[in-house]
């Protein structure tokens, strides 16, 4: 009896030690994530965002990595069903503008069905300004950056995440994004609003890299990245960086269970 119970117990450990390793493996981001993935990487709209020069820094390095990467600087490419079919990724740098109702339903559908999708700055959190679908998809939207240039920090709040993980706070100088966040989104990152420019928001702690779920894919946006030379700050191109190959193994990985009932 003695040693039935001994087998049990072993056993129990055993099952226990697999789904730990399962749920860390779940979150390890692989090195050669981008190897052999299919990227869209889609650019453009307002220029003071300089979506050709971020497009210098990002594609060269995605297919360092071994992606094969396929740029469009128009959003007609969303309608493109065979290549919507085929890709792992959507890295989508265009800011404001519109996108027409079949765009947004083949985008959206495709994040849904499992493709990931990474952005930062204007070019994902301010793309399409009347199209609160989209926002739904990215979890957050622009609406202010008090005092336009300015110095401020970055803190790292989540030290566990892959993404996140080994870095240290750091310090600015550019636009400190002021956004209505979804509740439900998974934050790494945040700063602090001095309150200097608008008084009243003093102490305002607001989101500055998150990850979240749409259907089965993986949404990852950072608001860093206003101008290219922003990501001269390294840890604003590796957190970019690292987030990228985080969304570009969604269709492989089990989707994460990332809702964060913060007001109950
Ligand atoms: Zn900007």
């Amino acid at each position: 009896m003695q040693s039935y119970r001994k087998i049990i117990i072993a056993f129990v450990a055993v099952m226990l030690c697999v789904a730990n390793i399962k749920a860390t493996n779940n979150l390890k981001i692989a090195e050669n994530s981008l190897h052999g993935k299919k990227v869209l990487y889609v650019y453009g709209g307002w220029e003071g965002h300089e979506p050709e020069k971020c497009r210098d820094i990002f594609v060269p390095w995605l297919k360092s990595e071994g992606a094969e990467v396929f740029i469009f600087d128009q959003l007609s490419c969303y309608e493109d069903s065979a290549l919507m079919a085929n890709i792992d990724l959507i890295i989508q740098h265009y800011t404001q503008g519109e996108i027409s109702g079949s765009q947004d339903k083949a985008l959206r559908n495709a994040v849904k069905r499992g493709v990931g999708l990474a952005g930062w700055h204007g070019g994902t959190g301010d793309s399409f300004r009347n199209n609160v679908d989209f926002q739904y998809m990215i979890g957050g939207q622009w609406v202010a950056h008090p005092g336009n240039i300015i110095s401020y920090t970055v803190n790292i709040t989540d030290k566990e995440d892959p993404v996140t993980k080994g870095l240290n706070d750091f310090d600015m100088k550019s636009e400190q994004y002021y956004m209505h966040i979804d509740p439900n989104i998974k934050v790494l990152a945040t700063t602090i609003f001095s309150g200097e420019h608008d008084y009243w928001i003093e102490g305002a702690v607001m989101p500055v890299v998150w990850k979240k779920q749409y259907g089965k894919g993986r949404v990852f946006y950072s608001s860093l990245g206003h101008v290219a030379s922003d990501f001269d700050v390294p840890e604003a191109l590796e957190i970019m960086k690292r987030g990228i190959r985080w969304a570009a193994e969604s269709l492989e990985k089990e989707p994460e269970k990332l809702v964060s009932p913060i007001y109950k």
